[in-house]
């Protein structure tokens, strides 16, 4: 079933550059534990819309169900009745690499010399046609074409003697950015790529010995289970009867968070690296209206994401913080015509602008970035026809000047990226904005509390932590203007 049949697509005018998947993992013998991925589904929901799966294990075998579109369009009341076990694996994707079918959902399954198991991923192999070819060379035929096919065939391909050991042999060979969790019969395992580019953490059951890994900690507060600790780069976690123990799989290299998480793709109440998502985002405000002070009659912020930054502008620029819009949530892709014309009305359908707070005023409207520029400009506009008198625009990143390949969805590249294409004068033109600054990186930097060197800043300052293989699609554009960069 594509997204337009099933009707619950996810709403048509989210940012365009999107996080690419979400990861559960939950050990708990005797508690519902498919219930327990299913909820952190919905937790999860925010890293993709595009198919969602639970995998189970029941100490013999592994079964995962999935299905196309969101969490509650996959799974009903039914379908999660029969799944009574001790180990689950939950996943929610939004595709880069490979297509939008249900053959690439996940969780996926394969089966190795130790037992079956399921892979659920979140981020991009780099070196993927490569292995994808090797693994072609010696006989292996895909049905899905997504790397996450390409871990699932390496894993069971391991000549280790046990699941652990088979996925540290996969990352041996794999390149790139990824967090995974596996669940063989009776274990779960999780996993983070060598310089930690995805977020993956672990927390504890109900104070109990059961254990959950997520992507994110706002799925743990969902179940009843508290944070320990992130999953570190390199590392693999292992839970099984004998409790949780961990190993160093592959060297650490430097530590490469996506800073993005912090901006933009994370849920706000959740925390990386002990630092409270919200809170870096207030400090995000903050600094942007020390580096920037605006006079203004009322301060407001793109819902929803920015709301947390434009708090924190408003508090120092000391100008009172308003709503700008009212957000129509209801809005469904399914509702639009793929037709370009009523496309950009989409605005105006899921945005209104309160007049009552915008008649008149000089407006500072905070966002946390912007991509390609289109619907920044539609905003705008909306806020002018509303009678706002002055519209000053502040962005809370730096300019988004380099394509992401590291489990982003970036896949026109430069192209799509206004930063990329003109200067910040222009920009302010083309949006109709009256003027127009960004965050610097080192403000940016600041306001998460953590040093420059833990985070990949590549999008902005094109230093790629994992070299790009030069065979990864590039477009035109990418060739002709500025070749991406490569830092070993
Ligand atoms: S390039 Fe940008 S979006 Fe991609 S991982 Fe790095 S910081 Fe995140």
């Amino acid at each position: 079933m594509t997204c337009s049949e099933s009707g619950v697509c996810p709403p048509y005018d989210e940012k365009p550059w999107r996080d690419a998947c979400g990861v559960f993992g939950v050990y708990a013998p005797g508690e519902d534990v498919a219930r327990q991925c299913y909820f952190a589904l919905f937790a999860l929901q925010h890293r993709g819309q595009e198919s969602a799966g639970i995998a189970v294990a029941d100490g013999d075998d592994v079964i995962s169900q999935r299905g196309m579109g969101l969490a509650f369009a996959a799974f009903d009341e039914e379908s999660l009745a029969h799944l009574k076990v001790d180990i689950g694996l939950a996943h929610v994707r939004y595709s880069t690499t490979g297509s939008n079918t249900i053959e690439n959902a996940q969780p996926m399954q394969g089966m190795h010399s130790s037992g079956p198991f399921a892979v659920g991923h979140n981020g991009n192999l780099v070196n993927y046609s490569e292995l994808k070819a090797e693994l072609e060379a010696e006989g292996v035929e895909f049905d899905a074409t997504s790397d996450t096919a390409i871990m699932v065939e390496l894993i069971a391909r391991s000549a280790a003697d046990t699941l652990e050991d088979a996925v540290a042999d996969a990352m041996t060979k794999m390149r790139g950015a990824y967090s995974i969790g596996v669940i063989g019969p009776d274990k779960l395992i999780g996993a983070r790529d060598a310089n930690g580019v995805r977020p993956l953490c672990v927390g504890r059951l109900n104070g109990t010995g059961k254990y959950v890994i997520s992507s994110e900690d706002c799925a743990f507060y969902t179940v009843g289970a508290e944070y320990m600790r992130e999953v570190e780069p390199g590392e693999i976690v292992v839970i099984d009867a004998d409790g949780l123990r961990e190993f160093q799989a592959i060297p650490m290299e430097r530590k490469s968070v996506c800073i993005f998480e912090y901006i933009y793709f994370a849920r706000p109440d959740s925390h990386m690296y002990g630092k409270s998502i919200y809170l870096c985002r207030q400090g995000m405000g903050r600094l942007l209206a020390q580096q920037d002070p605006t006079d203004a009659d009322i301060c407001a912020g793109v819902p929803e994401s920015a709301i947390p930054h434009a708090i924190g502008y408003a508090q120092v620029a000391k100008i009172p913080y308003q709503e700008a819009f009212i957000k129509n949530r209801y809005i469904f892709r399914t509702f639009i015509s793929p037709d370009q014309r009523l496309r950009e009305q989409g605005v105006r359908l899921k945005l209104t602008p309160l007049r009552e707070t915008l008649a008149g005023r000089r407006v500072v409207l905070i966002d946390d970035s912007v991509v390609r520029g289109t619907t920044t400009k539609q905003e705008i506009a909306l806020m002018r026809e509303a009678g706002a008198r002055e519209i000053h625009l502040r962005i809370s990143s730096p300019p988004i000047r380099y394509p992401c390949f590291y489990g982003v969805d970036t896949s026109a590249g430069r192209k799509e990226l206004i930063a990329a294409q003109m200067d910040v004068p222009d920009i302010c033109k083309h949006i109709g904005a009256d003027s127009l600054t960004y965050l610097t990186l080192d403000n940016l930097v600041a306001a998460t509390g953590l040093p420059k060197k833990y985070f990949c800043t590549a999008c902005f300052d094109k230093r790629y932590p994992i070299k790009v293989p030069s065979d990864m699609k590039l477009s035109k554009f990418d060739l002709e203007t500025d070749k991406v960069g490569q830092t070993d």
